[in-house]
């Protein structure tokens, strides 16, 4: 079978992914970004690949995030030898707190179900938490000790994988598609501002604004834009080891110093601001879990929009036309489930059998249209 030339539309971290394995096997490809590539949800999340912290509980989610997890130390040990960049990959772990009865009754259930499945997930008592991360609140009931959950530094990523679509001879080409271009019943290009840009196949990787571009047979609300704002502490020391979590948001860690503290989850459309309720929601979690904090400088903060779905599962794999394929839909997972998502697109449009069973994400769950 001969390969097609692919367009991408977004040059986020699904979009320079996906570029990167479709280059490698041997497919000629143009990523369409209309600002900076990556510079949205892909740079303004806290970089944590947590698929057991994220879980709700055992199921095709649960396993796409796990396979992709597995994929991120050999990503970032190819990512080092190809750009020079260090993504700051850190096997970590994450402490996720309870502050009361209801939390450590959820805690003792999560660490049940995920040990079942055998999955390492420790029970600890608020002593034995504060032995591994000495710095947790004196508050804590008690944690689950997640070992296997990870971060990496995600503007570092997408710097990196920018750099790596660019080394391996993908084009990238700056431009606002308006929609999907539709001959014979087949997507056979996009509107690039008003002109036509032809391929055989077009991706559709847009992020939050992946139901704004016509042709995709996408409701424009199936992916809708979910505000999460963020604050940066810079300490001298790291506060902590691994990530600390509770019910309320996350504190990541980096090893320089900086500190990621996160998230408000708000509909708010594509309004990017930062609001004094969201900053003084982070600041009270934050100090729930470490009250140290409260002398450490803040240094930045900023807001960025999650691709969310109305189940919350991302939307991959062939769309209503031969030719058109979708990788959106992420939600608060899309650093984490970057690499499977490059993997199982590449294989479909290459004409492999996907590796993942892909009717859980399919694109039809939102729509009337058959898949082509
Ligand atoms: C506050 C916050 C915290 C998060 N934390 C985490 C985390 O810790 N771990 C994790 O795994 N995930 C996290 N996420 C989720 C993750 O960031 C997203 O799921 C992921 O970045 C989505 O990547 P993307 O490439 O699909 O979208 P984006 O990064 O938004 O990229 C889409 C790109 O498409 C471009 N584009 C859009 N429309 C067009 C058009 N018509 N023409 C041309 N270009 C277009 C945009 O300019 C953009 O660059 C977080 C998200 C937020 C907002």
């Amino acid at each position: 079978m001969s390969l097609p030339d692919v367009i991408i539309v977004g040059g986020g971290v699904m979009g320079c992914g996906l570029a990167l394995r479709l280059r490698q096997a041997g497919v000629n490809v143009t990523v369409l970004e209309r600002s900076i590539p990556g510079a949205e949800a892909s740079s303004a999340a806290a970089g944590i690949l947590a698929p057991q912290m994220e879980s709700d509980g055992p199921g095709p989610f649960l396993d796409l995030c796990l396979r992709s997890r597995a994929l991120y130390g050999g990503l970032a040990t190819e990512l080092r030898e190809l750009t020079g960049v260090d993504i700051a990959y850190l096997p970590c772990g994450v402490l996720k707190a309870g502050f009361t009865e209801s939390e450590l009754h959820h805690l003792e259930a999560t660490a049940a179900w995920q040990r079942a499945l055998g999955l390492r997930a420790e029970l600890l008592d608020g002593k034995q938490a504060r032995e591994l991360e000495p710095k947790l609140s004196p508050e804590a009931l008690a944690a689950v000790h997640f070992p296997d959950d990870h971060q990496v530094d995600n503007r570092l990523l997408v710097r990196a994988l920018s750099m790596a679509v660019a080394r391996v001879g993908a084009t990238f080409r700056s431009g606002y598609v308006r929609g999907v271009v539709e001959e014979n019943g087949r997507a056979v290009g996009v509107d690039l501002d008003g002109d036509v840009l032809r391929a055989g196949a077009v991706v559709v990787a847009a992020g939050s604004w992946s139901g704004l571009v016509q042709g995709t047979a996408m409701s424009p609300h199936a992916v809708r834009p979910a505000r999460g704002q963020m604050l940066q502490f810079q300490t001298r020391l790291p506060v902590a080891s691994r990530i600390l979590t509770s019910e309320k948001g996350y504190l990541v860690p980096r090893t320089d110093g900086r500190l990621i503290a996160g998230s408000t989850m708000e509909f708010a459309g594509f309004d990017k601001q930062v609001t004094a309720e969201g900053v003084s929601r982070i600041l009270a979690m934050a100090l729930e879990l470490c009250p140290e904090l409260g002398q450490a400088p803040l240094t930045e903060m900023w807001a960025g929009f999650r691709p969310y779905t109305e189940d919350r599962l991302p939307i991959l794999g062939p769309g209503p036309l031969p030719g058109l394929f979708l990788a959106t839909g992420h939600f608060r997972n899309g650093i984490l489930l970057a690499p499977i998502t490059a993997k199982l697109i590449t294989q479909c449009i290459i004409g492999d059998r996907p590796s993942v069973d892909l009717s859980p994400f399919r694109y039809d769950r939102f729509s009337a249209r058959a898949p082509g």
